[in-house]
């Protein structure tokens, strides 16, 4: 692998993206150093920074090196007081987002809530429920499910005899799924709990919805391929009262789309600060490469974008992502969260995760975090 070139296009996007971007570059150049990697990072406008290029969120240019790349580190896109002139389809959410999304079929998301031990104040559980630490990754199906399934409409329809004459409306959205769609993210959540604690947990509505039955029944026979990995399965509902009850049960949590989206934000309350946690993008597999886009959790958050207050620590972490699963190279992806992990506990904390009352803990910017988890991949 190391004498591979790994192509990599760095889409930076609007507000805090560019300065977060370049602590995460910062480490990959780090890491390219120490593990003999050879990176071709490509840096490209998309979002506002798009369309103030060339009029266009997502640029050509931009596309074309996504294409012509292995992978997509992308930043965030929107600023939510730039023209509100310009239409909804064209505006970066939309445009620049939601077509990547598209062009590479990427079906599975991945979002790991690591909370460390040193953090326990920035989570709202008590710390009896934060046990020895909470480690969870919501491998959740991104492309199927109720968002996308046909028919999806509102109606007008006749008002029942007898009632008050007054426009009656019916919303429909259908939650569809196939054993293929099923099987493939369940291969991804499988494969991804053997990197793990081997421990998957599958979420659905078995009680009450056919797509459970459906989705309990091709789970468990996908997981007759992986005897190593122990599944268990539990209804939604209760999956949402045990996160919070006893998140430190969990390692694995496989859902479909809608539960999967609830699911992950519950999860990602418990690691307290958006900073903190990454995502990934998967598409198809070709060959030994699967092409990844990944991200922050969080948005462009203009609030703080500009003044060195970001946290770059959920982009850094993306990179990291970014080497596990888009290139197998899971030693360089763990001496990057090993980095964050020794960095925290030295106690370099930025403003989202500083507490005054905590001992030992200093707080920084942005680039003095960023250099600061670079210089201890060296170690
Ligand atoms: P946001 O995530 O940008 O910010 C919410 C809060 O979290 C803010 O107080 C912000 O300062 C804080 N925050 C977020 N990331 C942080 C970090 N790395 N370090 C420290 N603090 C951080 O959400 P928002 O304010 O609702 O959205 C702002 C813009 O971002 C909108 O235009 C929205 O559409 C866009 N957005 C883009 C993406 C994406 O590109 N994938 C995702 C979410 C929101």
């Amino acid at each position: 692998m190391s004498s591979t070139v790994l192509k990599i296009a760095a889409l930076a996007g609007d507000g805090i993206g560019p300065e977060v971007m370049r602590e995460a570059i910062r480490v990959l150049r780090a890491v390219e150093a120490k593990f003999g990697l050879t990176l071709q990072i490509t840096a490209a406008p998309v979002g506002w920074a798009g369309i103030d290029a060339s009029g266009q969120a997502l640029p050509d240019a931009t596309l074309a090196l996504c294409r012509a790349s292995d992978c997509i580190l992308f930043g965030s896109v929107g600023l939510p007081d730039r023209d509100p002139t310009i239409p909804k389809e064209a505006r970066p959410e939309r445009a620049a987002l939601l077509r990547l999304r598209k062009e590479f079929g990427l079906f599975a998301n991945l979002r790991p809530v690591k909370l460390p031990r040193e953090l326990a104040h920035a989570c709202p559980l008590s710390l009896e429920r934060q046990g020895a630490g909470i480690d969870i990754l919501v491998v959740r199906e991104l492309t199927g499910g109720m968002y996308f399934g046909q028919p999806k409409k509102t109606e007008e329809i006749p008002a029942p005899a007898g009632e008050p004459s007054r426009k009656w409306f019916r919303a429909i959205d259908t939650m569809v799924y196939t054993t293929p769609e099923i099987e493939r993210i369940a291969h991804v959540a499988f494969r991804t709990a053997r990197l793990r604690r081997r421990k998957l947990t599958s979420i659905d509505k078995a009680n009450v919805l056919e797509n459970g039955v459906l989705w309990r029944e091709v789970v468990t026979a996908v997981s007759r391929e992986y005897p190593d990995v122990a599944l268990d399965h539990m209804f939604v509902d209760n999956g949402a009262m045990q996160l919070v009850l006893r998140p430190t049960q969990f390692d694995v949590l496989l859902c479909e789309n809608m539960f999967g989206d609830i699911l992950s934000d519950e999860a990602a309350a418990l690691a307290g600060s958006l900073g903190m946690l990454p995502s990934a993008s998967l598409g198809a597999a070709t060959g030994d490469r699967v092409f990844g886009f990944y991200e922050p959790a969080g948005g462009t958050a203009p609030d703080i974008a500009g003044r060195d207050l970001a946290n770059p620590i959920a982009q850094i972490l993306s990179a990291a992502l970014m080497l596990r699963h888009s290139f197998g190279l899971n030693e360089p992806a763990v001496a990057i969260e090993s980095a964050v992990g020794q960095v925290i506990a030295a106690g370099l904390r930025t403003g989202d995760i500083y507490s005054a009352s905590e001992s030992g803990a200093r707080r920084v910017g942005t680039t003095e975090m960023g250099t600061a988890i670079a210089a201890a991949i060296g170690h």
